[in-house]
């Protein structure tokens, strides 16, 4: 039997020796010395080239395909062709197909299902010794997962794809056999089908005009350019495509490309630079480095320059650009190429200087040497790199089936996660119930062995209760689950290229404990994580009320359905005892109304938060929300952060409407909105500028600017009463139209002062109305925004960062400067309410321990005061139609 790992040697040995001798460009390399296993069959006829299906060669100046075009190129290519198979794999957000396309030998696709068990089977190194493990790898298939275009306006790899598949369908030749007979390609053409129609169609749209050719807004209904930030929650259904494809299929490489700016390398590969997390396996890691590098080699002998790596890209965070992938064994191989003007047009330098940095550097070796850029230019180097993608996973792919799939993972169920942590127990009595079946589903999309207790038990130190879970780091995705629930301590002073730190049970609000020494417990497989049963209680007497705790996040759609049906609720201002049972400030108060137990009988099992019920309400001060509270999300063009916001509302169901240039015009905002959020990064240009009319037609009227006129409308709508809630960057905006009480406390320099994306500690005050339900201390994430310093008694301080001890998870720079400044603040201006939130409370939907703090001031900003006895009484102050009641 030969062994594998001396195989990768010698096989990388033969690949220098041949470099050295003769340098073979990927494609029109001879066949491996051990020769393709079978010859395939003479490719149809009958397949047209892209050239003669879409009327121009792909990278033609100033034409793209479009998306559905494409589709049907490869639904006639896998009509015609053995070669091809084409799947449906579910509608998009918006209702677009997402597809896969397969390509391989035909012997190779008629056994997929096969290959699919025997790379399962190959991922679970405990029911597989070694030997066994290299007998499956050599029976076995690489998949090679090619994604084209997460990023719509990076436009030049969904063109290139066609020719590839193309020449794949149709070529007899060494390449090709090789190819084909050796791997299997796994093609998704679009990870995101509706952006790719957006902005085709936007730009055939504007063809021949004067206005701009890009879309200006998300390419992505909610996320835009995150749609390739979402490899933790999986939010998006396309996301969710991607993860059930890497679960099913176990490709050794995914293949991700994409375009960066037009002033840097002509293309990057791997390796990558900067830190690694212990957690993406070595092997893993090592196989995008070296595909990377067998690109670099057959770019530079086609003769192609500007090929480059750097240190921007980095194996540390979850979120981009790798994210939950490479933690499967799966190498990512990101390949980034340097855009052209206006998505199709040439990009050239002026003064025929050639463009791109021009140091040969080991990062660069030969810089690029012409003047001009062209769509062609990334076609054809989308296309090399991509061959010599696929001729390194056939050329060693039963090295990376044993490497990434088996090895991989052996890794960690042999010798546990480099933090020593043995397993994280998440204790069964939580605050936040709806948190913790988010938690765990997560871990159960991405293939984690969940465990429950079926008894008591004690772990480091902790006694917990039967129910409580138990996620053990000796497994598969043991790596995985490390990173996910542990806390992160970044490493160095080079800020990563996006965060430094995720840990889910910080961002939702979950007690997890991690434990260094097994777990004795007795314990029982989780076969499915659901939301905990909750039961409705007894229906009290017509002068009860039923109580809802306001820790959960999980009561924002509750509230969301009660104000929807239109449902009197009202919220404690203080704690209060019901019923021998101790209630905090913000408990939610519903009248005992056979409609209002539907309502919440319905939502509180969506959610898993409970409902109990008391004979009499609490006599207590609070506050009644306003019947049906008109909110408006003033998004701005192209700003994710809306986008993400628009998200959280949408899936809670919250009553909104995004504010467009038109509330403006008439009338006063007031009579359009109660409350308007301020997303992060919503300038007072956004507001007052817009986008140009001249350039965006009627389609984009909604953002174009308000002027002056606007800008005093807006606060003319806060002065008269409305609620202004402003995130991030936007507490500048709101200080601009309001002369907030309030300075920045963090300094601009980056080397004094930076946190990378980080969670930081934070205490609460849990008696102001905007942060019911938290708990007293809990962290908040941090990412590039303001701390700020109070500079008048009208300031009231909702929440700030402890004196010392301040980051939680991730890094930070300039502790001093952050340590004992305020975060969220709170101010009555004229007959309104003005919150502002320097941290990201709702960072791409992720630190959902926040939401409350948002969403107690969306609603609670509008609401009417009420005494104890009205309270008591259950008197709402509020008529039906929302208009508070005349005393
Ligand atoms: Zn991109």
């Amino acid at each position: 039997m030969r062994d594998r790992r001396s195989t990768a040697v010698t096989a990388m040995s033969a690949a220098v020796v041949a470099t050295a001798l003769v340098a073979t460009a990927p494609g029109s390399s001879p066949a491996t010395a051990e020769g393709p296993a079978t010859t395939l069959p003479a490719a149809s006829a009958d397949i047209p080239t892209p050239e003669e299906h879409f009327g121009f060669e792909m990278g033609a100046e100033g034409k793209l395909a479009a998306y559905p075009d494409v589709l049907d190129y490869m639904r006639s290519i896998a009509d015609s062709s053995d070669r091809v198979d084409y799947e449906t794999v579910g509608e998009t957000t918006e209702g677009n197909e997402y597809a896969t396309v397969f390509i391989s030998a035909p012997e190779n696709l008629e056994r997929l299902d096969e290959i699919v068990e025997l790379n399962k089977r190959l991922s679970d190194p405990r029911s597989t010794t070694p030997d066994e493990a290299r007998a499956l790898a050599r029976e076995s298939v690489p998949i090679y997962h090619l994604e084209a275009t997460v990023h719509s306006t990076e436009v030049g790899n969904g063109q290139a794809i066609n020719d590839i598949v193309h020449r794949l369908a149709t070529e007899t030749s060494d390449f090709t056999e090789n190819v084909l007979t050796n791997s299997v390609i796994m093609l998704v053409p679009s990870q995101n089908p509706d952006g790719q129609v957006k902005v085709v169609d936007h730009f055939d749209r504007t063809a021949g005009t004067d206005l701009a050719r890009v879309y200006p807004d998300l390419y992505q209904k909610y996320t835009g350019h995150d749609d390739n930030r979402d490899w933790t929650m999986f939010t998006q259904v396309e996301a969710r495509y991607r993860l059930g494809l890497t679960n099913e299929y176990r490709p050794v490489m995914t293949h991700i490309m994409h375009q960066q700016g037009s002033t840097g390398e002509r293309i990057f590969v791997p390796p990558y630079g900067g830190v690694t997390s212990p957690n993406v396996p070595a092997n893993s890691n090592a196989s995008a480095s070296a595909v990377g590098q067998h690109a670099m080699r057959g770019l530079t002998a086609e003769g192609k320059t500007g090929v480059g790596t750097d240190d921007y890209h980095i194996y540390w965070t979850l979120e981009q650009p790798v994210g939950f992938f490479p933690f499967t064994g799966t190498g990512v191989y990101l390949t980034e190429i340097a855009s052209v003007v206006d998505l199709a047009y040439p990009q050239r330098s002026g003064d025929g200087s050639p463009l791109g940095p021009q140091t040969p550097t080991q990062d660069l070796i030969q810089p690029y040497d012409k003047d001009t850029w062209t769509l062609r230019d990334i076609v054809e180097y989308a296309e090399t790199a991509t061959y010599a993608g696929m001729e390194y996973v056939a050329d060693n792919g039963t090295e990376l089936l044993y490497d990434n799939l088996y090895a991989a993972p052996h890794e960690f169920t042999e010798n546990g996660v480099a933090s020593g942590v043995e397993a994280y127990v998440v204790d069964a009595e939580q605050r936040d119930p709806y948190a913790t079946y988010e938690m765990l589903e997560r871990l159960e999309w991405t293939g984690v062995e969940i465990d429950r207790a079926t008894a008591p038990f004690t772990a480091g130190g902790e006694q917990y209760p039967a129910g409580s879970w138990v996620v053990a780091t000796h497994q598969p995705r043991g790596n995985w689950v490390d990173q996910l629930l542990g806390t992160d301590e970044y490493p160095t002073d080079d800020l990563p290229y996006a965060e430094a730190t995720t840990s889910l049970p910080l961002q939702l609000g979950v007690d997890v404990a991690a434990v260094d020494e097994p777990v004795a417990a007795e314990l029982e497989r989780v076969e499915q994580v659901e939301v905990p049963d909750v039961e409705m209680p007894a229906a009290p007497g017509s002068s009860g009320a039923y109580l809802v705790r306001p820790e959960s996040y999980g009561t924002i759609p509750m509230v969301a359905a009660l104000q929807k049906a239109n449902i009197a609720t009202f919220r404690a201002g203080a704690e209060f005892t019901a019923d021998g049972t101790a209630y905090p400030a913000g408990t939610y108060v519903v009248p005992a109304t056979p409609q209002a137990r539907r309502v919440l009988a319905t939502s509180s099992a969506d959610v898993g938060v409970p409902v109990a019920a008391t004979p009499e309400a609490p006599e207590v001060d609070g506050i009644q929300l306003k019947p049906r509270t008109r909110v408006g999300l003033l998004r701005g063009a192209n700003n994710m952060p809306g986008g993400w916001d628009m998200y959280v509302m949408d899936q809670y169901k919250v009553n909104y409407e995004v504010v467009g240039a038109q509330d403006f015009t008439s009338g006063r905002l007031g009579d359009v909105y109660d409350t308007i959020v301020l997303p992060q990064g919503i300038s007072k240009e956004d507001i007052v500028e817009g986008l140009d009319p001249a350039k965006y037609d009627e389609e984009f009227a909604w953002a174009y600017g308000v002027g002056a006129d606007g800008w005093r409308k807006l606060r003319q709508f806060v002065r008269q009463g409305g609620t202004l809630l402003a995130i991030g960057d936007s507490v500048e905006t709101a200080q601009d139209l309001l002369k907030l009480p309030i300075e920045p406390a963090l300094p601009e320099d980056d080397e004094e002062f930076a946190t990378g994306g980080s969670l930081l500690n934070h205490q609460f005050d849990t008696s102001d109305m905007v942060a019911w339900g938290m708990p007293e201390e809990w962290p908040v994430w941090l990412y590039d925004t303001q701390a700020w310093t109070p500079t008048g008694p009208d300031a009231d301080v909702v929440s700030s960062y402890p004196d010392d001890d301040v980051l939680a998870s991730g890094y930070l720079r300039g502790e001093e400067h952050v340590a004992g400044t305020a975060n969220v603040v709170s101010f009555d201006v004229g007959k309104g309410k003005v919150v502002t939130y320097g941290s990201e409370v709702t960072f791409r939907s992720l630190p959902r321990s926040s939401f409350n703090l948002l969403y107690n001031a969306v609603y609670g900003g509008p609401a009417a005061e009420v005494s104890s006895t009205q309270l008591a009484g259950l008197q709402p102050q509020f008529t039906a139609d929302g208009r508070l009641r005349q005393r």
